[in-house]
């Protein structure tokens, strides 16, 4: 390097911060505010992992709720001030008065909407990609962790049956992801086609489909063909068939299916709807978000027949592959379409494109990226394929003994067979504002987190059971509040 000793002066003065006019600030404050490992960094760091450690010692540690922002305002009021309060009157602060605030959605009682699984490994390596300023969205920045992002993206496109060109990257949720794979889809199908734009460009879905979907669907200005679901809540082939028959199809881009819906667990007939993007010649894209990981689960493994012909496919590693929030995988079949769709280019990035190695942020929409599959995959390494395999059959079979401990109970009525986790059923004689009251007095004590949630139009009450450390005796305690 031939920097001089001038010029490496100029550069340490240039960092400091500037001052009242613009001219560089005092320096005390620059060390202050960068690492410098006082007393007081130091000390930091030991009670943030003491924090950490005692928290995975806890058996069951503190499920946290919600409070209403005005109490809030009164008991904390302003936390930024101009010369700041310290290392240590900040830790104080947070926990006492905003952290018990925070629902963990790692505990075994938090049984709403798709809960997480962390493990202990995950979560201890997810603090190094923090410290060690890695940077995940090229090769020559972050070679190490994107070849181990990618070990771990070909572990789940082995398990779903995908070729040697599969490929993709790790994304913040399965909303980010399903957008990054409809926008390919789209692209794919402009590339491939032959004659004048359509009028609209569309995409067929489940009429239960995701949130998500639709979103992105909104995003992308694309407009939808709502496919209806059987009684079962399925979408299935012969539905997605005969509601293109009655569409106008020009500009259909292609077919979204749930591998795992949310309300409900359900797997849309993959193999029935991949026969139908074949006779359009459209884009197969399946939504895992939540289901995706019993493709671990070998006696789950034949309910994703069909899987293999997408063209693009979703996991959260963050809802059942015990990783902490937040990672999405994305994966293509054909690896090159996302890059197709979603590298971008620019004089100051030419440099990450000079040869043909993996840029993770060439496959969604993203460029700096935190690589947030890592956690995921240490945990893979640290415990093997088969011990995540065990946990997610653990579940389902919880799952199915929560199933009859509900059936078995004549204040119910169990509405679905539970195909993955999610159990629904009805409490004889409640309304709407019983489920609410019901769901709100368990969280405000602390007891449990579960929400309700609607089938058919009727409101029900709604568990989803991820975590391997729920019990039968945390179901129970939950089911004796329902009186
Ligand atoms: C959770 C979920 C999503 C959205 O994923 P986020 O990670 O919350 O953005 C999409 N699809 C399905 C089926 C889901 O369960």
């Amino acid at each position: 390097m031939n920097v001089t000793h001038r010029q490496m002066s100029v550069r340490i003065e240039r960092r400091g911060l500037p001052g009242r006019n613009g001219s560089p600030g005092d320096s005390a404050a620059m060390e202050r505010i960068m690492h410098g490992a006082t007393a007081e960094t130091e000390a930091l760091g030991q009670r943030l992992l003491a924090i950490i450690q005692e928290r995975q010692r806890q058996d069951p540690f503190r499920l946290g709720r919600s409070i209403d922002e005005r109490v809030l305002r009164e008991t904390v009021g302003e936390t930024i001030s101009a010369k700041g309060i310290g290392a240590d009157a900040a830790l104080d602060l947070w926990l006492d008065k905003l952290g018990p605030y925070n629902v963990a959605c790692d505990h075994p009682s938090y049984l709403a909407f798709i809960p997480n699984t962390a493990n202990e490994v995950s979560i201890y390596f997810d603090f190094l990609i923090s410290a060690m300023g890695m940077y995940g969205a090229s090769w020559i920045e972050g070679s190490g962790a994107v070849y181990a992002e990618n070990q771990a993206l070909r572990w789940i496109a082995d398990l779903a049956g995908f070729p040697d060109t599969a490929g993709g990257t790790f994304v913040p949720g399965g909303t980010l992801a399903n957008l990054s794979a409809l926008h390919a889809a789209r692209e794919h199908a402009k590339r491939t086609r032959h004659g004048d734009p359509p009028r609209r460009w569309k995409l067929a879905v489940s009429a239960e489909g995701h949130s998500s979907v639709v979103s992105s669907a909104r995003v992308l200005d694309i407009d939808l063909i709502l496919v209806p679901v059987d009684t079962a809540h399925r979408m299935t082939g012969a539905a997605t068939r005969e509601a293109l028959a009655h569409a106008d199809t020009d500009g259909l881009i292609g077919i979204t299916a749930a591998a795992g819906s949310t309300n409900l667990g359900v797997i849309d007939d993959l193999a029935g709807i991949a026969d139908v993007c074949a006779e359009y010649g459209v884009w197969f894209h399946v939504d895992g978000a939540y289901g995706a990981a019993a493709l671990a689960a070998p006696s789950k493994r034949a309910a994703f027949t069909g899987i293999e012909r997408a063209d693009s496919l979703i996991v959260d590693p963050h809802k059942w592959l015990f990783a902490p929030y937040d990672s999405a995988a994305l994966i293509y079949r054909d690896a090159e379409r996302g890059r197709f769709a979603h590298s971008q280019s620019a004089a100051y990035l030419d440099v990450m494109h000079g040869n043909d190695e993996w840029n993770p942020a060439d496959y969604a929409i993203q460029l700096s990226r935190r690589p947030r599959g890592l956690p995921f995959w240490f945990s893979l390494v640290v415990h093997g394929t088969d011990a995540h395999a065990a946990a997610i059959e653990q579940t389902l079979v919880m799952a199915r003994e929560v199933a009859d401990l509900i059936r078995a109970d004549d204040r119910f009525e169990l509405l679905n067979d539970p195909e993955l986790t999610v159990l629904v059923f009805k409490r004889h004689g409640w309304t709407a504002a019983d489920y609410d009251a019901w769901s709100k007095s368990l969280i405000e004590r602390e007891i449990a987190f579960v929400v309700p949630s609607q089938v058919n139009g009727e409101a029900v009450a709604r568990l989803v059971i991820l975590n391997p450390r729920t019990t039968l005796d945390d179901i129970r305690r939950v089911l004796a509040t329902m009186d």
